[in-house]
């Protein structure tokens, strides 16, 4: 059997420890074929079924590229539905325990704007999002993207058939187009080819069929 410990990638060894501290012992399936490449700067399709550890492989690559001394929005992961943000969000918080003084804001449709506008006055390293409120910041001039490293597609057939497409675009408009993005599905319908082809260089395409 392959090695699938997380100590076997080049990752800051704060978060080493603290994987450790959360029990987190070893890879999932997803995370030992994504994570390499995702490491290597590689802009990655991953697909792979709920509860596989979507979020932890593609949150331990842009977690081990954040530089948290330099306090500007490095990281975007976009989702279709609030609850999946807060998720992730939850989990990305998990993941950074060992990283003192990392802000990472969820900004949401479903609430009210108010607070998030205060929120982003006091900036963020990273935003977890809905596409519709991400573009609705975005195009106030509240949120800038120029200094993003990674952008994440999170459950991206899911925000195709919730009618975000138009949304996604116009987020991309926004981004550096020198920036790694990481698109992770549950299924790859031909609307998720096209939209990689859109928004992806080159990508790397990693498939988990079911675990049992
Ligand atoms: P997905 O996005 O693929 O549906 P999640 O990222 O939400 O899956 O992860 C599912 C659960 O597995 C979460 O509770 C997470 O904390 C846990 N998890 C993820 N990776 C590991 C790991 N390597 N070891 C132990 N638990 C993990
Ligand atoms: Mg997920």
């Amino acid at each position: 059997m392959s090695n699938t410990a997380f100590s076997t990638l080049a990752l800051p060894a704060a978060l080493l420890g603290n994987l450790a501290d959360l029990g987190y012992s070893s890879m999932t399936d997803i995370q030992a074929q994504a994570l390499p490449e995702i490491l290597a700067g590689k802009d990655v399709i991953a697909r792979a079924k709920t509860g596989s550890g979507k979020t932890a492989a593609f949150g331990l690559g842009l977690l081990a590229k954040l530089d948290v001394k330099y306090f500007r929005v490095q990281s975007l992961v976009l989702c279709p539905t609030r609850e999946l943000a807060d998720q992730v969000a939850a989990e990305l918080r998990k993941l950074a325990r060992s990283i003192h003084n990392i802000k990472i804001l969820t900004l949401c449709g479903g609430v009210p704007i108010g607070p998030q506008i205060g929120s982003l006055e006091h900036g963020a390293h990273i935003i977890v999002g809905t596409p519709g409120r991400v573009i609705d910041h975005l195009e106030k001039g509240r949120l800038s993207l120029v200094d993003l490293t990674t952008l994440v597609l999170d459950e991206a057939d899911r925000m195709l058939e919730m009618g975000f497409s138009a949304d996604l675009d116009a987020v991309i408009a926004k981004a550096p187009a020198q920036r790694q993005t990481l698109l992770f599905s549950a299924t790859y319908p031909d609307a998720i080819a096209k939209l990689s082809e859109r928004l992806l260089t080159a990508p790397v395409q990693i498939t988990v069929e079911q675990q049992h």
